[in-house]
């Protein structure tokens, strides 16, 4: 213990620009990858090296596995009482509070936001929902059923799922963590937590947090590195649940992994939102919410609004009003306080952003603005120009493919009726936004579109009181509420007969 938290102090500190390399967390020891690999972390701003990380291997995974199954049988952690956890929890957010200013800026380093997203949205939303699970440790209820045999009692019991694999993706490191992390330490899981190997610090630092607040060892447990250490939790028979962010192509391949121990899953994946803008629509607030919608972290959110259904009477004024609001939006390093669109995460998603717009141009669409690497003193970085594009079909790839990345595709409808049908037509199912001024319309289209979460006349926003989850591809199960409960309880019926034995 005495190493791992000379280790973990010194994961904190700077030197000369470069942090201190970090180390896996297994059992309440901090110590290297078995066999010692490591990997590079990056600056998206500038393509320098942060540090270097664990990688952790095939036996970190075992040790990692065999940790947090001893320390669901441990009484430490298996008697403690709700209240208890609640404690632990709250301490959490109040060191993360503590610690915000350092974790912002390790987060507008590793993964480019800017640094008013990190503290405003990332750090204080990381904190919210800790406090958010911590409310519900003294919560979760049973309940007692009427069964129709006399002299019955049956009731539930909602117990942990188990050993838990989170496994989180590089757009939102931290908040997406504490989406995880909250609830399944709340319902009285353990956890092996995996952070994305583009931006895994701010995990680092928040697991360093956690032992401080208190969790009994083995409780919380960390592996860094890339996507076989992912893999490895999906397939091990000793993993009860696997709790993934991340692609749709990978998330399936997760069905198949966790097929040998049939274990649990929650999948929050891809999406392609439609945003319909009607003809009453107020389109300066439409352009306002828009912009936030679809260029958020340069549009690296899988809610990000993605394809832009307008009326055409109106298509002219947004498209021409979008363009202007998306140019003049600050490109730079998320330590620029005046940056308001920070860089994409790396080189090779760049070129993937870079190559869907080429290839709506080669479809016919009109580029209106952007459409190209930003040049002159941000070259080094991978920063993407905020790009609207016009005159856009259904049918092009722009239109159908998630893109992640700041591009608003404008499609003109003339038929209004067509629109659910239109919207509906993706794999995809995580999120919608209408603009109207006529409500009955809007509720009317929020019923019919088929996603999770709808927003009428507002960008995206996540709350943890709410919840958070796909229909089709973008997923299984839903995070975040009362519905995280569901995602990491096993509910479990008691019958006792009262008549005497
Ligand atoms: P990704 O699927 O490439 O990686 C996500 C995580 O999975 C990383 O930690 C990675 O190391 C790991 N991983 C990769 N291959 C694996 C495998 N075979 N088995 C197990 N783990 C593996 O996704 P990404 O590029 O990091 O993130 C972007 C994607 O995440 C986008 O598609 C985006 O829409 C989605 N996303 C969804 C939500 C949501 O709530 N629905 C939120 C954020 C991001």
């Amino acid at each position: 213990m005495v190493r791992g938290r000379a280790r973990a102090d010194r994961s904190g500190e700077r030197r000369k620009g470069r942090l201190a390399m970090t180390d896996l967390l297994v059992g309440g020891l901090w110590a290297p990858a078995t066999g010692g690999g490591r990997f590079k972390t990056v600056n998206p701003a500038n393509g320098s090296v942060i540090t270097e990380c664990a990688e952790a291997s095939t036996a970190d995974v075992d040790r990692a596995v065999a940790a947090a199954r001893a320390a669901l049988r441990d009484p430490a952690w298996a008697g403690m009482s709700p209240a208890a956890r609640a404690r632990l929890l709250w301490r959490v957010a109040d060191l993360v509070e503590e610690h915000a200013s350092e974790l912002a800026l390790l987060e507008t380093r590793d993964n480019g936001q800017p640094i008013s997203v990190a503290r405003e949205v990332t750090v204080a939303g990381t904190a919210e929902h800790f406090r958010y699970f911590a409310g519900w440790c003294t919560k979760i209820e049973g309940s007692v059923l009427p069964v129709s045999y006399p002299d019955t009692l049956h009731y539930t019991r909602r117990e942990p799922v188990g050993v838990c694999a989170l496994i989180t993706p590089w757009n939102f490191p931290l908040m997406i963590a504490a989406w995880k992390l909250a609830p399944a330490l709340a319902c009285g899981n353990t956890v092996i937590i995996k952070p994305a190997e583009q931006t895994p610090l701010s995990t680092v630092r928040l697991v360093q947090l956690m032992e401080r607040a208190g969790f009994p060892p083995g409780v919380v447990n960390l592996l860094t590195g890339g996507p076989a250490v992912g893999a490895g939790l999906a397939v091990h028979d000793d993993v009860d649940k696997v709790s993934f962010t991340g692609s749709t192509r990978v998330g399936r391949s997760l069905v198949y992994a966790s097929a040998g121990n049939l274990k649990r899953l929650t999948l929050e994946l891809g999406g392609k939102a439609p945003s319909v803008i009607a003809a009453d629509a107020d389109i300066d607030a439409a352009v306002a919410g828009n912009v936030q919608g679809a260029l958020f972290n340069s549009g690296q959110v899988c809610a990000a609004y993605s394809r832009f259904y307008v009326d055409r009477k109106r298509a002219d004024e947004f498209t021409a009003k979008m363009a202007d609001a998306a140019s003049g939006l600050k490109l730079g390093s998320g330590l620029d306080p005046e940056s308001r669109l920070g860089p994409l995460i790396s080189e090779e998603h760049l070129n993937s952003v870079d190559t869907h717009v080429r290839g709506a141009r080669a479809q016919g669409a009109e580029l209106v603005t952007g459409g190209r690497r930003a040049e002159g003193e941000l070259a080094e970085g991978y920063f993407y120009e905020p790009t609207v594009l016009a005159g856009v079909g259904d049918e092009m790839t722009i239109a159908r493919e998630e893109v992640f990345g700041p591009v608003i595709p404008v499609i003109a409808y003339d038929d209004p009726d067509e629109l659910v049908a239109r919207a509906n037509a993706t794999e995809y199912g995580l999120a919608a936004s209408i603009w109207t001024g006529d409500l009955a319309t809007a509720h009317r289209l929020a019923a019919e579109i088929r996603a999770g979460a709808i927003f009428i006349n507002m960008p995206h926003v996540p709350d943890a009181a709410t919840t958070w989850g796909g229909y089709k591809t973008s997923g299984w199960g839903r995070e975040m509420g009362p519905y995280a409960i569901d995602a990491y309880t096993e509910i479990k019926g008691v019958w006792t007969h009262l008549g005497g034995v």
